[in-house]
């Protein structure tokens, strides 16, 4: 198979990993690629440490690794984000599978399980520079009580990415509390890495650049060697880890209210904004403006009444305590 070739194929419904595990012990880690499935940076990249294994170019030092290049094998041939739904809200098993989603998720999430560390490789629609998204600082609360944000920050910062996101969860599920969606429950923001939380591990989602972008998966390809080189799974040290981070938390989910609600201009995700900027206007005229400098994130200029519009961000010093 050519990896030079955009068209990585994989015609097959079927769910496949790769497991390489060396004779030494050491971290279980599980690498994924096209959860959505128009977005292959990261089952292009996947492929390549793959083949770099089995050549021996690169060498495994201890523990386990996964490789799964398609996740959601429905989406990635209809080479849209979604097979039957987002695979990424509400994952979880279940015993009465219906839509292709929850078969991936009754084969994925004993995968997960099986593992510690969870790299996710995505990539996004609009312009913009690759991120990380990173869990919640260590707490006992009930939305995501956690205890490895340390490993994720280490992780976070050896990838190769400069920018460095956080509260999605927390912020998702006000909004869906606000919103008194009949499903109001956390569990509906809950996606890979959420999940592989949920179960004792830590995880990153990392987005490595627009889905059409050769570049992306060369960040992906660097963000997995670095990954296991920082984990004792492969041979050899991390090349072009960030120097510096800028740390974003997002605080806000902006409904819209209506369908006509409009943004005041063409809004592309991590766009700067200050303090009292105005960001759209209601149907009725109501501006909408920015409480505090930050970035907004996610605009949805086509969203739908009631649903999510655009989140907000601020800068945040947690990689500096
Ligand atoms: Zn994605």
């Amino acid at each position: 198979m050519s990896l030079n070739s955009d068209s990585v194929l994989f015609n097959s419904l079927s769910f496949k990993s790769s497991t390489y595990r060396s004779p030494q012990a050491g971290l279980r880690v599980l690498i994924t690629g096209a959860v959505h499935g128009n977005e292959i940076c990261g089952t292009h990249a996947i492929l390549r440490v793959i083949n770099d294994i089995d050549a021996g170019v690169l060498t495994l030092k201890s523990g386990v690794v996964t490789f799964v290049p398609v996740t959601n094998t429905l989406a990635y041939q209809k080479k849209q984000r979604i097979g039957d739904r987002n695979l990424n809200r509400r994952l979880r098993p279940t015993e009465d599978p219906k839509e292709f989603e929850d078969h991936v998720a009754n084969w994925l999430c004993p995968l997960m399980q099986q593992h510690q560390v969870l790299l996710d490789l995505h990539s996004f629609r609009g312009a913009g520079q690759a991120f990380v998204m990173v869990g919640p600082e260590n707490n006992d609360a009930q939305v995501e009580p956690f205890q490895f944000a340390h490993e994720e920050e280490v992780l976070a910062q050896c990838l190769g990415v400069n920018r460095f996101v956080d509260g999605w969860l927390s912020t998702y599920a006000r909004g869906v509390l606000r919103r008194q969606s009949p499903i109001s429950d956390r569990e509906f923001g809950m996606g890979t890495t959420e999940y592989m939380r949920s179960v004792g591990g830590y995880a990153l989602t990392l987005e490595c650049g627009q889905h059409d972008d050769p570049m992306a998966k060369d960040v992906a390809y660097q963000a997995i060697l670095n990954t296991l080189r920082l984990l004792n799974v492969i041979d050899g040290s991390i090349e072009n880890g960030a120097t510096k981070m800028e740390v974003l938390r997002i605080y806000e989910v902006v409904d819209k209210h209506h369908e006509n609600d409009q943004f005041c201009r063409d809004w592309a995700s991590f766009d700067e904004i200050k303090q009292g900027c105005l960001i759209g206007t209601r149907h009725d005229g109501t501006p909408v403006l920015a409480e505090m400098d930050g970035r907004i994130i996610f605009p949805d200029a086509n969203a739908m009444g009631n649903e999510e519009w655009f989140y907000l961000a601020r800068r945040n010093d947690r990689l500096e305590k």
